[in-house]
């Protein structure tokens, strides 16, 4: 029994008033060789004391959209806490971005229209970056499975099965409307939320049958919690002559297996985990790999060593000057000299843009350059809130406990057993998180990455919620890993937040290395 003393993580001012909160059984079971068992199912729902609020608690009618990670655990906390909760998805499955999707947007390969039919950006030979031991629920550990991948850095269908034993283990399929996209959602002037929705029908679920449009449904919630994640709408560079050029380009969204690049001169513009898994992927088959690092800093050691092993056709370049009429790429290669290759396709990794079109606030929240606000501790928008809130916001954390601790704050604002700061207070820690982060250098697409900051005292003392959440996660990750695998080692390099762990090779990279 793990107690955590002090009601700490909320940044609802209610620290000091002797809240607590017990987790039981946290830890998976493990068997005489200290390997995981199955998921304890005798866990007891994680309780707040009650005498963290005086009034009862209060069940509220909530909409999550999306049964992804995060909608599952806001389902699974707003149950808990005695809400009535409805989740919308307009997949055929739960599971997000963890439901691999061979199909991909082909007619638009650049995502350039939004929103993307395919929600899905996940690769076939995808594994987890981060070992399995720190990505579970608190209560729910992510233990290797007899006949299933027990990877320690499993693939991408094990992440879903996980995601679908978690669903069945709190029963949570009867709450969830599948094939349902959310078409609308807009406050009432009784604030509460109109939400106008569309069954897409099963398997059409990201074909989105115009026609069928007409047929929505209209219903009404006290809340709506906004789970969409943000992995699938294409975030492009601006690159003279893309527009034009008369070579094959894609986004990554749209990447799923090596073979159409056989034999292909392929350019990879970016050198996050996608752009380097990729770029190691098609090595394998191309004739020629050029990974654009975008600047020296993204060329680690352990790049340097890849690059070397394989450099009979995987080179490195710095920059895309511009994508020429005649079907060369023409590289900015530093120091004022530049080289250029002709070829046959460019795959863009540069990430993904925040997307919610379907959500209508009167500009109370927008996003701007990758910049979703104003929102109260990445979750609740303060005109809005708490009828408004966005589980799963944060980049670079523990997922999914990094949402399941939102979640319940969300859950216990929701039932009246915290409190949120007045608005004009929550406004004023959004602009102070703001110019701290702008004062720390990190650029506005960053805002939401937790574990990008390099944390100094004084910011997470001014971020005060953030850094008891990341607290509370990193000692739940290393306690339940190191209790519930005592004989696994996690091995890599990591940083306390950044994720960063790998498969300990120092000759390679990404999850397609990870043993
Ligand atoms: C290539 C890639 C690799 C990744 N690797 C890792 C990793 O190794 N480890 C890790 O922790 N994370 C990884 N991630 C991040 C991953 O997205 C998160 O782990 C997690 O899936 C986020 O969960 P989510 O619920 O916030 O979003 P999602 O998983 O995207 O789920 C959102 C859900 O909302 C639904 N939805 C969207 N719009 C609507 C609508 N209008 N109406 C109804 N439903 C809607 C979607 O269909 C989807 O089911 C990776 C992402 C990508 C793209």
């Amino acid at each position: 029994i793990i107690h955590h003393s002090g009601g700490g993580w909320s940044p609802a001012g209610l620290r000091g008033r002797g809240c607590e909160y017990v987790t039981q059984n946290f830890a998976p079971r493990t068997d005489q060789t200290g390997r995981c068992s199955t998921p304890p199912r005798d866990f007891l729902p994680i309780s707040m004391d009650t005498a963290c609020g005086s009034d009862p608690p209060q069940s509220k009618k909530v909409c999550v959209i999306g049964a992804g990670m995060a909608g599952l655990a806001a389902a699974r906390e707003l149950r808990r806490e005695g809400h009535d909760v409805t989740v919308l998805e307009q997949s055929g499955d739960v599971g997000g971005q963890w439901l691999y999707d061979p199909r991909t947007d082909a007619a638009d390969p650049l995502g350039v229209a939004a929103p993307v039919k395919v929600h899905s950006s996940m690769y076939a030979s995808l594994r987890l970056i981060s070992p399995r031991q720190s990505t579970g629920f608190t209560d729910f550990p992510f233990c290797p499975k007899s006949g299933r991948d027990d990877r320690r850095f499993p693939g991408h269908r094990e992440v879903d099965l996980y995601l679908k034993d978690f669903c069945d283990a709190f029963g949570l399929m009867d709450a969830v409307r599948l094939n349902t996209r959310v078409l609308r959602a807009a406050m009432t002037p009784a604030r509460r939320w109109a939400v106008r929705s569309v069954d897409l029908g099963v398997g059409e679920c990201d074909g989105a049958d115009e026609k069928k449009l007409d047929a929505y449904v209209d219903e009404v919630f006290d809340a709506v919690v906004v789970a969409t994640g943000h992995y699938s709408q294409p975030r492009l560079p601006s690159i003279k002559g893309m527009e034009t050029w008369r070579g094959r380009q894609m986004h990554s969204h749209s990447y799923r297996v090596p073979e159409p690049f056989r034999g292909e001169v392929v350019v990879v513009v970016g050198c996050g985990e996608s752009g380097k898994d990729i770029a190691m992927e098609i090595r394998g088959v191309a004739k020629e790999v050029y990974l654009v690092a975008g600047s020296m800093e993204a060329v680690t050691p352990g790049l340097s060593k890849v690059l070397a092993k394989h450099s009979a056709n995987l080179h490195l370049r710095l920059e895309v000057e511009r994508l020429c009429e005649d079907g060369r790429v023409a590289f900015k290669d530093g120091g004022g000299s530049s080289s250029s290759v002709a070829a046959d396709t460019v795959i863009y990794c540069t990430g993904y843009s925040y997307s919610f079109p379907f959500l209508e606030t009167g500009g109370a929240v927008t996003v701007d350059d990758n910049r979703v606000g104003p929102l109260f501790e990445h979750v609740f928008p303060p005109s809005l809130a708490p009828s408004l809130s966005f589980v799963g916001v944060p980049r670079k954390i523990f997922a999914p406990r990094f949402f399941e601790i939102q979640a319940r704050w969300v859950a216990q604002v929701l039932s009246g057993r915290r409190a949120l700061p007045a608005e004009e207070e929550m406004r004023r820690s959004v602009e102070e998180f703001y110019r701290a982060r702008d004062a720390a250098g990190v650029p506005r697409k960053y805002t939401h990455e937790i574990g990008r900051r390099e944390p100094t005292v004084r910011t997470l003392l001014r971020d005060h919620a953030t850094k008891l959440l990341i607290d509370s996660l990193i000692v739940v990750a290393l306690i339940g890993g190191v209790r519930a695998c005592s004989t696994w080692t996690i091995s890599g390099r990591s940083t306390a937040t950044s994720l960063a762990w790998r498969g300990g090779g120092t000759s390679c990279w990404g999850r397609s290395c990870a043993a």
